[in-house]
């Protein structure tokens, strides 16, 4: 497979040649590239079906309370389930259950919120952190006054996702009644009196489960969101996306090995394709000799750009050196990747749908973490507790009807309400001029110097309160006028009243939440 690139992306062919499996990263890349033609598309794909439609001649192998299809996040909240509250649990995964191709940052406080849920202790997940940074910053390619902003406290330790996810694993393998079955795909379920009965393939051949509920944690690629999430037959499951490619590796210069880089732009808008992107950077030391460098942009599902992983990985070895100039010794340890998905909900609450009767999504799948900062394994870290034990009350009361199981979920209104910001993040050449994103970004960061603190890293950490986010944008206006005609450009009357709307959806929530 790596030949049939060699001169189409020459320098992903040069690099994946040097990589451990690299002909194996290359054919996942190429898998979820394949997401990009199936949005839009139509027909939805039919893979949830009425019990009356059950085969009659199927065995079920094994019966369980919750069977979660997708064994990343999925083994994460699987293994609270069955751990905290006694539920049994099958987990299964098209490819190795606990093995990612991605690694994670996230702040120590957030992570000792596993310990402190009498989950996973602090010197278990201690095993997991590779190294721990003194600080981060921000900075945008401004031409003028470029403001690197520092912030503490914030994605300050990077983790070995396979590390915790090995946790996670035992944990669900300590009790007998579970079980995790590797290189299993999901393929279609059926609603049936009591749950839900699920076929899958194994070794060639169909299988088929029962359990109360199924968690999709499937993905970006979740059939099951794209079937719940169409419109009128049509593939809408995201309104926007961060496609995202990058390396770890050693051997690249000019890195401090005690700051984290949480978000740097190094140059204006690509408009070589398209209405144009953003290209934006992050970087993280992930042990002293180690750096986990990412290229990405924020942009709309249904924009001109291209979006092919493929070939923003021919971009990120192209514009590598001005980022982090690879030296001789340049060495990848593995790529890291994905599309990470981002909804904007058009109203006063959650819009997106997350469940139906039996089923219910969580992780990437039902896209609620942060649409600015695509923290999902923070948004999974900080929402456990809530959804694991709600899940579990729902299936000791047999309370999983779409109604019941659509009030468990990871949606969180201070975090939905950040795709409002995350759109002046999408680049278009039809209304910005080329360093608009930078431009902008930079007079953001120059107010929130001039804050507390707590303003910044709570905006970074997903935790910020409506009167912080309040007052940021108020000061924001009241600093850079400017920002009003850019938000009726950017976000249109539709787009503002929608906006405002999740503000008061916010503000009610709080006001029921306080009462
Ligand atoms: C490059 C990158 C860096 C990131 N960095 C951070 C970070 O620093 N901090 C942070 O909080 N978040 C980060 N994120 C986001 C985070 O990685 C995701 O939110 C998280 O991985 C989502 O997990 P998931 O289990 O929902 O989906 P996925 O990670 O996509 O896992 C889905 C699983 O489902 C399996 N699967 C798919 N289809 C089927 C099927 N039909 N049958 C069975 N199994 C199936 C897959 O094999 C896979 O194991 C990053 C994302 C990327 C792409």
């Amino acid at each position: 497979m790596l030949s049939e690139i060699q001169h189409s992306h020459p320098l992903v062919y040069k690099h994946f040649s040097n990589i451990e499996h690299g002909e194996f990263w290359l054919k996942r890349i190429m898998e979820l590239d394949r997401y990009w033609s199936q949005v839009g598309s139509r027909p939805a794909p039919e893979v949830i079906f009425d019990g009356a439609k059950l085969p009659k001649d199927i065995e079920i192998s094994g019966e369980f309370d919750a069977i979660y299809a997708g064994a990343t996040l999925g083994l994460l909240h699987a293994a609270a389930l069955t751990d905290l509250f006694g539920k049994s649990v099958l987990v299964i995964d098209k490819y190795t259950p606990a093995k990612t191709h991605r690694d994670w940052n996230i702040s120590l406080r957030e992570l000792q919120r596993l310990d402190a849920m009498g989950f996973l202790k602090q010197s278990e997940t201690e095993k997991a952190i590779t190294k721990t940074y003194k600080t981060g910053f921000v900075e945008f390619a401004a031409r003028k006054n470029r403001k690197r902003l520092f912030i503490n406290h914030v994605l300050d330790c990077a983790i070995e996702s396979d590390v915790i996810l090995q946790l996670a694993l035992h944990k669900v393998l300590a009790r007998t009644e579970n079980a995790v079955l590797a290189q299993t795909a999901f393929q279609r379920c059926w609603k049936v009196d009591g749950g839900v009965v699920v076929e899958v393939r194994r070794e060639g051949s169909p299988q088929f489960f029962k359990a109360k509920v199924l968690v999709d944690t499937m993905g970006i690629m979740s059939p099951i969101a794209m079937q719940l999430n169409s419109e009128n037959g049509v593939v809408r499951p995201q309104t926007h996306i961060c496609p995202t490619v990058g390396t770890l590796a050693s051997g690249l210069e000019e890195i401090d090995y005690d700051i984290g880089e949480i978000l740097v732009s190094t140059e204006p808008a690509d408009t070589s394709h398209g209405s144009g992107r953003q290209l934006i950077w992050e970087g993280f030391p992930a042990s002293d000799t180690l750096f986990t460098s990412y290229l990405f942009f924020y942009d709309r599902i249904d924009s001109d750009n291209d979006k092919s992983l493929l070939n923003l990985f021919e971009t990120y070895f192209e514009k590598l050196p001005t980022y982090k100039k690879p030296s001789a010794k340049f060495h990848i340890e593995k790529p890291v990747f994905g599309i990470i998905p981002a909804y904007h909900h058009d109203g006063f609450g959650k819009t997106r749908v997350t469940a139906d009767d039996g089923i219910v999504l969580f992780g990437d799948a039902a896209s609620l973490s942060s649409p600015l900062t695509f923290c999902g394994f923070g948004s999974m870290v900080r929402n456990l507790e809530r959804t694991a034990s709600k899940l579990a009350d729902a299936l000791s009361q047999n309370a999983t009807t779409k109604t019941d199981l659509d009030a468990i979920s990871a949606y969180e209104p201070n975090v939905a309400i950040m795709s409002n910001l995350m759109k002046f993040m999408c680049y278009d050449a039809r209304t910005d001029e080329p360093n608009f994103v930078n431009e902008l970004m930079n007079e953001i960061m120059k107010v929130l110097d001039e804050l507390p603190p707590r303003f910044r890293e709570t905006l970074f950490r997903d935790e910020m309160s409506l009167a912080d986010f309040t007052t940021l944008i108020l000061t924001v206006g009241a600093k850079f006028p400017k920002i009003f005609p850019i938000t009726y450009q950017k976000l249109g009357v539709s787009g503002s009243i929608s906006w405002l709307q999740n503000w008061a959806g916010w503000v009610a929530r709080s006001l029921s939440t306080t009462q």
